[in-house]
């Protein structure tokens, strides 16, 4: 299943285009539309509101398309409702909340229309299935899981990372179909293409892409953002693999993406472990420190191997990994010590 449409409805000329533009590609099932925009600055556009609403059910009506918006509020889900939204879905800012998830459910108590549950910001599984219990809870079993990404510490080539095991483990937990926002994940148009072919070989459900009749001049998200004709050409090039769970292919795809994080993590770690290690680096020579402290070096690697053995590691592998470590960082402090007798 395709949903694709802009990140923000903003006018009726906009988004008459766009769904027009979209409805000739068969793949899209669905068009939708943010019509109340979570923004991290107050003085960024909000959103059209209700007046977004009749746009927005205009494009349905003039394409046949489906739709579907963000709702926060109560106030947002009742207004959804009276312009005949199809779909709703709970975004990431709000999906950390409980007490908001919970007003959004009771909302819809009797009204079982799809909702689609979008990842939290933070990496936090638990949260994520605690807002799927509470639609189940009222009665709701339209239920759909958006991977979005989550937030991330350090820069990172993607706008929220994609931390694969999280949905993987999601889906393994809760029976419920999954749609993965590419867009939202990268953050730029660039790196789409790929990451949503990378999405399909984990098996999703779907993808949910952000188009816009204009994308540079699109008053949000402007840069991730693709025209319905580029979505054309990106979903030409995708290879659709059937969806079989517990595959030996789609298991080892999905073990593999989890490998690939997990080693993206681990450099990013290394680079700021040797970001510190430079700044100690710094200090050393600044304070006529040598470089080589061998006892505290001592210390920290039974430390480590320790806690390796708590861990139930490979001693071997332990010690071999942090002295490695440790040389890497003996060497860059040398050459800046060096540089200090050079100048
Ligand atoms: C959006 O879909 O435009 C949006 C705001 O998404 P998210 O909640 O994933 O940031
Ligand atoms: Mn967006």
């Amino acid at each position: 299943m395709i949903i694709a449409g802009p990140c923000s409805v903003e006018s009726e000329a906009q988004i008459l285009a766009t769904a027009q533009a979209l409805a000739r590609i068969p793949e899209v099932k669905m068009l939708r539309g943010g019509i109340w925009k979570p923004r991290t600055r107050p003085e960024a556009f909000e959103g059209r509101g209700e007046e977004g609403l009749v746009w927005l059910r205009e494009a349905k009506q003039a394409t046949g398309l489906p739709t579907a918006t963000e709702v926060a509020t109560p106030e947002h889900v009742e207004l959804a409702l009276k312009y005949e939204v199809d779909a709703l879905w709970i975004g990431a800012r709000t999906v950390v909340n409980p007490f908001s998830v919970q007003q959004l459910a009771e909302a819809l108590k009797g009204v079982d229309i799809p909702v689609f549950i979008k990842n939290p910001v933070s990496p936090d599984l638990k949260l994520w299935i605690g807002a799927f219990e509470r639609f189940q809870k009222v009665g709701l079993t339209q239920l759909v899981a958006v991977h979005r990404g989550f937030s991330y510490y350090k820069d990172s080539p993607y706008r929220n990372f994609p931390m694969w095991e999280i949905p993987i483990e999601l889906t393994q937990r809760l029976n419920v179909p999954i749609i993965t926002d590419v867009s939202h994940i990268c953050g730029n148009r660039e790196m789409l293409q790929a990451t949503a072919q990378k999405a399909l070989d984990l098996a999703t459900d779907g993808l949910m892409i952000e188009c816009h009749n204009n994308p540079d001049a699109a008053l949000t998200d402007a840069q991730q953002q693709i025209t319905p004709e580029a979505l054309g050409e990106l979903l030409s090039h995708l290879t659709f693999r059937s969806k079989v769970t517990g595959s030996v292919e789609s298991d080892l795809a999905g073990l593999r993406g989890e490998i690939d994080d997990i080693d993206a993590e681990l450099l990013q770690l290394l680079a700021r472990r040797m970001e510190v290690s430079e700044r100690i680096g710094d200090y050393k020579k600044l304070n006529n420190v040598t470089v080589v402290q061998m006892d505290r070096w001592k210390q920290i690697l039974a430390d480590h191997i320790a806690v390796g053995d708590s861990l139930g590691l490979d001693r071997e592998l332990v010690n071999a990994v942090f002295e490695a470590i440790h040389q890497a960082s003996i060497r860059r402090q040398s050459e800046i010590l060096e540089d200090g007798t050079n100048q």
